[in-house]
């Protein structure tokens, strides 16, 4: 197993997005800084576009943003509106092609956009436009929204961004941006999330507050479901395209892919985490020695589970934070070095003990068997696995990627199975139930189809091409 297989076994974020409106102050490094906060989701490319009111002038390459960016580009960057984007990617082609802002020409000028997000319809739009004469430039859904916006280009950015909402079927966070304007847009299901800041005179636009708290605004609210906001030289304001749909939260931004300090739509995520470890041990109070976590994403719920069960908190297993996207690739020899790299058992803390052992989440099952291996071999007795969430038993197509249902450890085995091929001593999912009590919102108001197939939006249909 290497850190690649090791990646695979959590889902993956698909992208932050970052946009930022403040005359008179240096708008490129704080998308810099916004960014650098949003890393967690995504990895694999990095883009600022920034304006002075005249022309956009974009930056993007593969890489992590400290990589992407040096101070010599930034300073390069002047204007009074800037964009930013991570995005996760699959570590397939080296091409910097699909990086974001993508950054067009039109009609009206010029725009830039980034987005996080699945579009549900985005192949079938694409073939539409492509049947009437779009061109395309990447294999990248969001060009989609690129083409709709000249195509609507008797409206303005605004009107065309409500016809967008229209015709595009899916998940989206988007930050646009013209000479004059910074515009936020979420989907109507609110399903990917986007929120709104404050620095002094200055407007921000991100995926998650932990990108405003970096840079030192303050949280305003979110960005309603099916809102957009619009930011220029009268402020802020927002106009409420069609009638609120059901609100569909992505139940695992909380689970594991938002960072802990971010508040999603008045819940916060660390919160929501001691939450799932209160629910857990409601549901499956255990007698052990002690509750271990495995770090980072199951440290909070395990601490939670701790609290409310008087069961010591300890933390047998250490992790490495300063591990790169790339490294030399281990020999079979040395084949166990990937994964010690990162996590590394302590022995002194879980020999001879029974653990209750705490992770967020199991997706194809191949990272929790090698941890529980580690923890055997420095002679852990007993090894009981809780999980914060119920099984990833399908597939997202709504901008995470948690794999092919194939590679789903829930599709493979029941729960039996799935104990046996991780190695543990007993396995428990917390409820679907359980993880829904943990937030503030209704219940109603989520996501949860990767656990139940509930698709608020449906699946993407296969067009012929
Ligand atoms: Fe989030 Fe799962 Fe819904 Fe995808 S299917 S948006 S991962 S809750
Ligand atoms: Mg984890």
């Amino acid at each position: 197993m290497d850190l690649q297989e090791y990646r695979l076994d959590k889902p993956q974020e698909e992208c932050g997005v970052f946009g930022i409106y403040a005359p008179g102050m240096d708008v490129a490094a704080l998308t810099y800084y916004g960014l650098y906060a949003l890393q967690h989701r995504g990895q694999e490319s990095a883009g600022i576009a920034v304006t002075d009111g005249t022309e956009i002038e974009v930056y993007k390459n593969r890489g992590l943003v400290a990589e992407v960016f040096q101070e010599e580009t930034l300073n390069r960057f002047k204007g009074h509106i800037a964009i930013g984007h991570v995005r996760f990617g699959d570590g397939g082609s080296p091409s910097p092609i699909n990086a974001q802002p993508l950054v067009f020409n039109y009609l009206r000028g010029s725009v830039a956009l980034a987005h996080n997000g699945k579009l549900v319809n985005g192949d079938e739009l694409r073939h539409q436009l492509a049947v009437n004469g779009s061109v395309f430039q990447s294999d990248n859904q969001s060009e989609v929204f690129v083409n709709l916006i000249a195509r609507y280009s008797q409206n303005t950015i605004e009107e065309a961004l409500m016809k967008c909402m229209i015709d595009i079927k899916g998940a989206y966070g988007l930050v646009v941006m013209n000479e004059k304007q910074l515009i936020g847009v979420r989907d109507p299901h609110g399903i990917r999330p986007l929120c709104i800041g404050r620095l002094e005179s200055a407007y921000i636009i991100a995926s998650e507050s932990c990108a405003l708290d970096t840079i030192g605004a303050t949280f305003l609210r979110d960005v309603k479901p099916g809102e957009i906001v619009i930011v220029d030289e009268n402020g802020l304001r927002s106009i409420q395209t069609m009638t609120p749909a059901r609100k569909a939260i992505c139940a695992f931004e909380y689970v594991y892919l938002a960072r802990p300090d971010s508040i999603i739509d008045s819940t916060t995520v660390i919160t929501a985490r001691r939450n799932m470890g209160y629910q857990l041990a409601k549901e499956m109070p255990l007698k052990a020695d002690i509750v271990v976590p495995i770090p980072d994403s199951g440290t909070t719920a395990a601490a939670g589970y701790a609290e409310a069960t008087g069961l010591p908190f300890r933390e047998g297993i250490m992790k490495n934070r300063y591990i790169g996207r790339t490294f030399i690739r281990p020999s079979q020899k040395i084949r166990d070095v990937a994964v010690r790299l990162k996590l590394n058992p302590i022995r002194e803390i879980v020999e001879g003990k029974s653990i209750v052992l705490i992770d967020d989440s199991l997706v194809r099952g191949t990272t929790s068997k090698k941890i529980i291996q580690l923890l055997r071999s420095v002679k852990a007795k007993e090894i009981h696995m809780l999980i914060t969430a119920p099984p990833v038993a399908y597939p997202c197509f709504y901008g995470i990627d948690t794999s092919q249902r194939d590679d789903l450890i829930a599709t493979n085995y029941d729960l039996e199975g799935t104990r046996q091929y991780i190695g543990a001593d007993s396995l428990y999912y917390l409820s679907l139930e359980g993880l829904l009590n943990s937030f503030e919102e209704p219940a109603g108001n989520f996501c949860t189809a990767c656990f139940n197939g509930d698709y608020v939006l449906g699946t993407p249909a296969l067009i012929e091409k």
